[in-house]
């Protein structure tokens, strides 16, 4: 039988918890105190008061399974067999308790008693300079000197600006040589998907100065994320996170509303990937209270939704039917996010309404675009004028990462300086026609009442994020 992802989030935590872990409910997509960040995009990111000791932890070792969205790698998203810009990372924490000796051997601990991965297909990484690592892995745990590779600073080092950081440790799967690059230098670390990394480990040991000095701190960290879905696209020997149970079962419902089986056109593929991995963050972004908007997290949350929404059409979808994936979201998540069974109906209303909008204009929109491709390549040119990219933004409701998207498929750029000119504009006029509602910022007319309307189906909707932390 093979491990169902729920199984084993569960198996994780547990793990932990014996290990005398504080375990926690996953934090809020919404980052609190924190603007450095528009979403949270691991596991650390929420428990930075704790490792900056601005704050102190419940414990001084916790354990989480923390939702995380990526915008940065939408592109891989479909392509890869191993990202999606929402996940779930599962993480073990010490602040300043333990260090690499204990993360290190109850990761491999983990990986080998309790998921029982085959040892001879598992192999490390460590930071380039990083010795105490390899000998631990090397001289503790056993692994052969071959199967532990060094790597350098962009992949095995982890530091924003100043502050805590350190070098890292990750732990990859070899999937066998048919998913290999083929390329002789292919080993951990390359781009395919041969080698899966799917557990890092952090090892916050230093302070970074103005000066670019590296101090050891007097107690250092571990910061450690493991992908759930990679875990279980290894343990349930599939193809793609795509295919493992939870994601599969997503994904044949976007499989059964557009008629396009699955495995046969690797074009429509990437598409029936995009929608499904977009139909989960959306589901959840406002399941964690984000409404679409044209700013900030509620601007990513539009893309999203307008993309899957084209990526339908790409497969002949011509009805709504973003809102009926949500519940087959719902089905394979609420066990572990109760958030999403509270907010069912409030979830389907926002997503149908944000659709239903974008239907509206889609095709008009879509056209539109097809005539300016046309004329370009008539008159050899390359560049998409900013004021077309913004009428098709401001009337059609093309985000400027959908229509630069499709453009590339052309070849073909958007002047985006004259672009920002154009929303700038735009901008001025929406401040100068509401000078009577100072400092009230840009609202959504519709959205603003829906949220009321159905807000107050929710009692205590607003302290969620408060009472959500245990
Ligand atoms: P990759 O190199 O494959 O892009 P990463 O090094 O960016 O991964 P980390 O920042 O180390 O990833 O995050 C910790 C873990 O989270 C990874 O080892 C992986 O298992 C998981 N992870 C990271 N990004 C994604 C993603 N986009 N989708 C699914 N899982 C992810
Ligand atoms: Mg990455
Ligand atoms: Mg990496
Ligand atoms: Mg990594």
């Amino acid at each position: 039988d093979k491990m169902s992802l729920n199984e084993i989030r569960s198996k994780f935590l547990s793990f932990f918890e014996e290990k005398d872990h504080f375990v926690r409910p996953s934090f809020s997509l919404v980052p609190q105190n924190d603007k450095s960040l528009l979403l949270i995009n691991s596991g650390m990111a929420p428990l930075k008061p704790y490792f900056m000791g601005i704050d102190t932890p419940p414990k001084k070792r916790m354990a989480t399974c923390q939702k995380c969205i990526r915008t940065g790698d939408i592109d891989n998203v479909g392509k890869t067999a191993r990202h999606a810009t929402f996940f779930e990372m599962l993480g073990n924490f010490s602040f300043g308790d333990y260090f690499k000796n204990e993360s290190i051997q109850w990761g491999w601990e983990f990986v080998t008693e309790h998921l029982k991965l085959p040892v001879e297909r598992l192999w490390v990484s460590v930071y380039e300079n990083d010795d105490e690592a390899f000998e631990i892995w090397n001289k503790r745990v056993g692994i052969p000197a071959e199967r532990i590779v060094r790597l350098g600073k962009a992949d095995n080092f982890w530091e924003i600006g100043l502050g805590p950081c350190g070098p890292c440790s990750e732990i990859y799967f070899d999937r066998g040589e048919k998913y290999g690059c083929g390329s002789q230098n292919c080993k951990p670390g390359c781009d395919c998907d041969r080698y899966v990394e799917f557990w890092n480990h952090v090892f916050t040991q230093f302070d970074k100065d103005e000066e670019g000095n590296y101090h050891p701190l007097p107690n250092p960290n571990i910061d450690t994320g493991m992908g759930l879905e990679r875990v279980a696209c290894i343990m349930q020997g599939v193809d793609s996170i795509f295919e493992i149970d939870t994601i599969r079962y997503i994904l044949d419902g976007v499989v059964e509303i557009s008629g396009q089986p699955y495995g046969k056109d690797p074009k429509k593929d990437i598409s029936t990937r995009i929608i499904t991995d977009h139909i989960r963050s959306v589901t959840f972004m406002v399941s964690d209270g984000i409404m679409p908007s044209n700013e900030g997290r509620g601007y990513v949350l539009r893309r999203l939704l307008r993309r899957a929404a084209r990526h339908g059409k790409l497969l002949g979808i011509k009805e709504l039917f973003l809102n009926k994936l949500v519940d087959r979201v719902i089905q394979v998540s609420g066990g572990a996010y109760p958030e999403l069974v509270e907010k069912r109906e409030y979830i389907n209303k926002v997503i149908a309404i944000e659709e239903e909008r974008f239907q509206e204009t889609i095709d008009q929109g879509s056209d539109i675009l097809k005539n300016y491709i046309e004329e370009l390549k008539e008159s050899n040119q390359k560049i998409l004028s900013g004021e077309r990219a913004f009428r098709l933004y401001d009337t059609y409701g093309f985000p400027l990462e959908l229509t630069k998207e499709i453009l590339e498929e052309e070849k073909i750029s958007v002047d985006e300086e004259a672009f920002k000119i154009e929303m700038e504009k735009q901008r001025e006029r929406a401040r100068s026609a509401r000078q009577d509602h100072e400092g009230e910022g840009w609202k959504d007319d519709i959205y603003s009442r829906l949220a009321n309307e159905i807000r107050s189906q929710f009692k205590g909707y607003h302290s969620f994020d408060l009472s959500s932390k245990v």
